[in-house]
């Protein structure tokens, strides 16, 4: 699955290019003109990635990045900043504020796009669109489709969406309210065992190829996708 992108931008034909250019390489867009509406639509469901304008109507984007890095719930969020300035100090600013990226209008909408990719390749590789390989596995989000050692393997959404999770973080161990936040999001009011169930199903589909034993159960912490060859 690609990932969603939230697109904070206030002259309308920017808006438009950024979000045509981002809908179009397949990810999932929504909208926001100002910080108040950016801020609306974070807290209503977060977003993978949020491409900020620094010159909004109402208050400076930088002040969003800055609040958004020091709230625990958005303090990973992938952040692209988008601008007219251009000078050496504001860049610096930016950077030193937390964004991932800064981008200089006027831009490309390819060179945002790759971009974009480039930042979700770094921190949530299972966003980016690409295939994601790992040991015997590769994970084909534009097809749907999972291979082990070049053997097909079905399985339902929600494993392919936890697998696609934890091949994008492999060897890190995540607990079961981490695994729901970010594989169902953190508006998802689901029990916290439901994450088992799916563990359980994944495996299932993995038996016959031979790779269940890839998740790794991590007594009274959670899950992991274990090493290659590993136990
Ligand atoms: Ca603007």
């Amino acid at each position: 699955m690609a990932g969603s992108i939230l697109v904070v931008e206030d002259e309308p034909a920017i808006q438009e290019l950024v979000s045509f250019a981002c809908s179009s390489a397949g990810y999932e867009v929504r909208r926001a003109d100002s910080v108040g509406t950016a801020r609306e639509a974070i807290d209503r469901e977060l977003p993978d990635l949020v491409i900020l304008d620094w010159m909004l109507p109402d208050r400076p984007g930088i002040e969003l990045l800055r609040a958004l890095r020091t709230d625990q719930r958005t303090r990973g969020l992938s952040i692209i900043l988008l601008t007219a300035k251009s000078a050496e100090g504001d860049r610096v600013a930016g950077l030193d504020a937390g964004a991932d990226d800064y981008v200089v209008k006027p831009f490309s909408p390819r060179e945002l796009v790759s971009r974009v990719r480039a930042v979700f390749r770094r921190r949530a590789p299972q966003f980016s669109g690409e295939a994601l390989s790992y040991g015997p596995l590769t994970i084909d989000p534009a097809r749907h489709e999972v291979l082990v050692e070049g053997r097909p393997v079905k399985m339902g959404l929600a494993e392919f969406r936890l697998l696609s999770y934890l091949v994008g973080h492999p060897e890190r161990v995540f607990s079961r309210g981490q695994l729901l936040d970010s594989v169902w999001g953190d508006h998802v009011f689901i029990e916290e065992r439901t994450v088992d169930v799916h563990v359980l199903r994944l495996r299932r589909a993995l038996a016959p190829v031979g790779a269940q034993a890839l998740v790794q159960t991590v007594r009274g912490l959670g899950y992991r996708l274990a090493a290659p060859g590993g136990q």
